[in-house]
């Protein structure tokens, strides 16, 4: 058993270091991550500038280039074959939410389920201290259903822990993604020199889209596992666009009924 560890955080992360000593117990573990915090980095690739590899230890690299440049590496380059599955994290914060779309560990999920391995992101809640060992054994817990039923096609978990100890978890509850806003999300401040600068920053405000939404978990204080599709089209909103009249029409369409002129 193969198990590709990557993060956003960095290669040196103690949130990545906890992870992997963890999921050591059911495989044979790769770290390859950025060499430096790459958090909020979504699913950026470097393209027009080197990317350098360093070895660090066995079976550990530090990449200086984005999360997904990392999966990309370690899975078409530096592993023997591809991992049977790829766990993104700890992170140091969570990733509820419309959070999945700015989340370099939770892109790195989503650029392993793309190169079709099992993926999962990891992510703990908590401000400067984390319970990454409550993160880890819940993490060791879900791969190994994952090894052993697989995932649905082109889907990726997305877990978050909530920030209490291990035996204060109240469980695991499958979720939704809610929504989220900032209170406040540009800061403005003016700088040594007397120039303007800004700072995004903010409070973050969650809501649920649904019931059993990811955030009221935690709230709970449940793990939430969010099963995230990498098919975004709204497929329920493919008829209504059909409708539209935007131009030329597909030859092979029904005509449309003629409108009576009042
Ligand atoms: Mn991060």
């Amino acid at each position: 058993m193969r198990i590709l560890v990557t993060n956003d955080d960095g290669v040196l992360s103690p949130g990545l270091t906890a992870l992997a000593k963890a999921l050591a117990k059911i495989g044979e573990v790769w770290v390859v991550a950025p060499d430096r915090e790459r958090t909020a980095a979504a699913h950026a690739v470097t393209l027009h500038k080197p990317l350098r590899v360093q070895e660090l230890g066995k079976r550990i690299y530090a990449v200086s280039g984005t999360p997904v440049d990392c999966v990309n590496l370690a899975v078409l380059k530096l592993l023997p074959a591809p991992p049977d599955l790829l766990v993104s994290g700890i992170n140091k914060g969570v990733n509820l939410g419309d959070d999945v779309l700015y989340s370099g560990t939770v892109s790195a999920a989503m650029e392993g389920t793309i190169l079709g391995i099992p993926s999962m992101a990891v992510s703990q809640e908590g401000q400067e201290r984390f319970h990454f060992d409550a993160g880890a054994r819940y993490a060791v817990r879900i791969a190994r259903l994952i090894l052993k039923d697989g995932l649905p096609d082109e889907t990726l978990v997305n877990l978050n822990i909530p920030d209490r100890p291990f035996s204060a978890i109240t469980g695991v509850r499958v979720t939704c993604l809610s929504r989220r806003r900032f209170d406040n999300p540009i800061i403005e401040k003016v700088d040594p020199r007397g120039r303007t600068y800004y700072w995004i920053a903010g409070t973050r405000i969650s809501w649920s889209r649904s019931k059993d939404a990811d955030h009221e978990a935690l709230e709970q204080g449940a793990v939430s596992l969010t099963p995230v599709h990498l098919d975004t089209t709204n497929h329920r909103a493919l008829e209504r666009f059909r409708k539209w009249e935007m131009g030329r029409r597909p030859v092979a369409a029904t005509k449309p009924k003629s409108k009576k002129r009042s």
